[in-house]
């Protein structure tokens, strides 16, 4: 305890966290084009899974819509979120006239183009990932419907049953679990010898990073917290990664609001992470509020040093030119 009489808490920050390339480019499309083109800019679907981050785009005159057809005739441009968009969105928006400017992060539409060539050579394509995430949704919308086999789990996996067994692919969404993936895969390999992989993993190197920067903190730790949203896959994952990996309590929490105290009481060490699309400063104010009831040391643990940076649409690149 500290003079003020607070227990002692160290605090082991996981690096890399937070922000990935994908994120910053797809947020900086959105703030370049409010920049250039003035409000309002429409957004199809949150950005990125982040409500602190949606709130204060939509402050600066971004509206968020879940389809196209909720927004009016427009010359303001069209922004569709990181996460990318089956085929039949672009091809509305055209029908349309919009001006879109597509946020759909580079290593999201690398396995957009893998699924496209594994079809065009005939293959069947089996995409492992989560029913229903927009990304999911996206990746199977570059083929036609009902072409897709998609399985989440290794049951799934076991129990597929192909149209062409031996003349498969498998491709993955960006944000799964490293390891589950990994089974999954094994599963598939053993039932069709032939299926064919990826070039490159789809598994970004962001989640892959994040989820290796848990798995070091996770097992020194009383507690982990993982800075994202409910809706956030890879933030999900972490989660799940920090039980697996023997931390006895591993919680998903948004802001320094939704911290229940009675989940940290008599911890020493408290392991923090974050996801792809958290900001940092959602980890600060996290920190700040625990300083108010610990006497805390912060610590950070790095794996993997990260450098990449994707460049923002041609349009928007004398605006950003000018602000650096
Ligand atoms: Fe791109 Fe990976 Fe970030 Fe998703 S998590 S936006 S795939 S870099």
């Amino acid at each position: 305890h500290d003079a003020d009489g607070r227990p002692a808490l160290s605090v082991l920050l996981c690096a890399p966290r937070g922000f990935c390339a994908g994120v910053d480019r797809a947020i900086q499309i959105v703030e370049l084009a409010l920049e250039r083109y003035g409000a309002p800019v429409y957004v199809r679907h949150e950005i990125v899974h982040n409500k602190y981050v949606v709130e204060s785009l939509k402050r600066k005159g971004a509206v968020f819509v879940e389809e196209l057809h909720e927004i009016p005739p427009t010359e303001q441009p069209v922004i569709f979120s990181a996460h990318g968009v089956p085929k039949s969105v672009p091809e509305a928006a055209d029908r349309r006239n919009l001006f879109v400017l597509d946020a759909t992060c580079p290593l999201v539409s690398k396995v957009h183009k893998e699924a496209e060539i594994q079809y065009r050579r005939g293959r069947e394509v089996v995409l492992i990932g989560h029913t229903g995430h927009p990304e999911v949704v996206g990746t199977m919308g570059q083929l036609p419907p009902g072409t897709v086999s998609l399985v989440e789990t290794v049951e799934d996996a076991r129990r597929l049953v192909a149209r062409d067994p031996d003349n498969l692919a498998w491709i993955t969404q960006t944000t799964l679990s490293v390891d589950d993936t990994r089974d999954i895969v094994a599963v598939l390999q053993e039932r069709f010898p032939t299926i064919a992989a990826p070039h490159k993993d789809d598994i970004c190197y962001a989640t892959t990073n994040r989820q290796e920067a848990v798995k070091a903190v996770a097992p020194a730790v009383d507690a982990m917290i993982v800075v994202g949203a409910p809706n956030s896959s890879n933030s999900q994952r972490l989660r799940e990664v920090a039980e697996r990996a023997g931390c006895p309590r591993a919680v998903l929490i948004q802001r320094a609001s939704d911290i229940d105290w009675r989940d940290f009481a008599g911890i020493s060490r408290l392991g923090i992470a974050a996801g792809a699309s958290a900001p940092e400063v959602l980890v600060e104010e996290i920190i700040d509020a625990f300083a108010n009831h610990f006497d805390v040391a912060v610590e950070e643990v790095r794996t993997a040093e990260e450098t990449i940076s994707f460049a923002v649409p041609r349009e928007l690149r004398a605006v950003a030119a000018a602000k650096s």
